[in-house]
């Protein structure tokens, strides 16, 4: 089986590593919207997340970064007065300069990527959902932030009057992503922030034609009732305008979408949400450790 996988992060990694498991032919295709210049290097979490969960590297515990990393360069920038609310440990920060450099060199984020993928052992094709810079802006009462500056310096606190996607006008999906959709038996939408980490991706023109044009495209909820598993979706969600729930996703994915795999407590939403035009089937979507994300990654898979 061939799958596209639309990825955001945390949540992602979980089903990344569950369809990995199962011998699957993967492209991952990673948000590049909380992309960011930070301490003088190209920061792109949601591809890093993808890379180093597939690589067998990232940190369970926090979501992001690589495992048993350590923080001296940050511990240094500090000291010497550079403010660090951005959390990069120094394994971590070595990719990101060898990102930079390939840049610099004139090399575009998709072959940037590909380098570092096959250098960490991915074993299967990251890319970037763009090659042009796109960045996810949430406009607040202090004026516009940045994804990482809302949701890592402001803890998400800041009240959200709504989020727009910089640049997302200009970009194009490339034409590997165009390819690997053609090719693929199945796109699979990950749990991620709809907002944030899909939204973007789906800004870009031509993506939401692109899925249309899959042969089937099945996603997983990130939400139980009214709220997300984690992160601010469920903010985010209702600051745009977005019932947050299920009901809410299915109705932002229910343009390209085949399926919606939701939890089994919100089997209550499954007549509404066909009555949208798309199938919706429930089963246990929470992801607590290895053996779950291989029972969700099946589930998804075999709907
Ligand atoms: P974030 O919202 O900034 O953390 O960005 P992500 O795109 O990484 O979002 C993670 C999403 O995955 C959140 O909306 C979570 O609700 C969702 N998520 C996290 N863990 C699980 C899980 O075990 N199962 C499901 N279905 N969703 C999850």
């Amino acid at each position: 089986m061939r799958a596209v996988l639309l990825a955001g992060g945390t949540g992602s990694s979980k089903l990344l590593r569950g369809v990995q498991a199962l011998g699957v032919d993967m492209t991952v295709v990673a948000n590049v919207g909380d992309n960011a210049w930070v301490y003088g290097v190209y920061v792109c979490p949601d591809v890093d997340i993808a890379c180093y969960a597939l690589a067998g590297i990232s940190d369970r515990a926090k979501g992001w970064g690589i495992r048993g990393d350590s923080f001296q360069t940050l511990s240094q920038l500090a000291r010497v007065g550079v403010e660090t609310w951005f959390r990069l440990g120094d394994r971590d920060l070595a990719n990101c300069l060898a990102r930079t450099q390939m840049l610099r060199e004139g090399r575009t984020l998709t072959e940037a990527t590909e380098v570092l993928a096959d250098r960490l052992g991915v074993g299967c094709a990251v890319l970037p959902a763009c090659d042009e810079p796109v960045q996810t802006v949430v406009s607040t009462p202090r004026g516009e932030l940045g994804l990482q500056e809302f949701w890592v310096r402001e803890k998400g606190r800041p009240r959200v009057l709504g989020v727009r996607y910089a640049g997302a006008d200009r970009a194009r999906p490339p034409a590997g992503i165009r390819e690997a959709v053609r090719l693929a038996d199945v796109v699979v939408v990950c749990p991620a922030n709809p907002v944030t980490s899909i939204g973007p991706t789906l800004a870009i023109p031509g993506y939401s034609r692109l899925l249309r044009s899959a042969r089937r495209v099945v996603a997983l909820s990130p939400m139980v009732g009214d709220c997300p598993f984690s992160g601010p979706a469920g903010k985010l969600m209702r600051a745009t305008g977005v019932q947050p729930s299920s009901l809410g996703v299915a109705k932002l994915y229910s343009g390209f979408a085949d399926v919606l795999v939701i939890a089994g407590e919100d089997s209550g939403m499954v007549p509404e949400i066909r009555r949208l035009g798309l199938d919706c089937v429930t089963a246990d979507t929470r992801m607590g450790g290895p053996s779950d994300e291989v029972r969700v990654a099946r589930e998804v898979l075999s709907v």
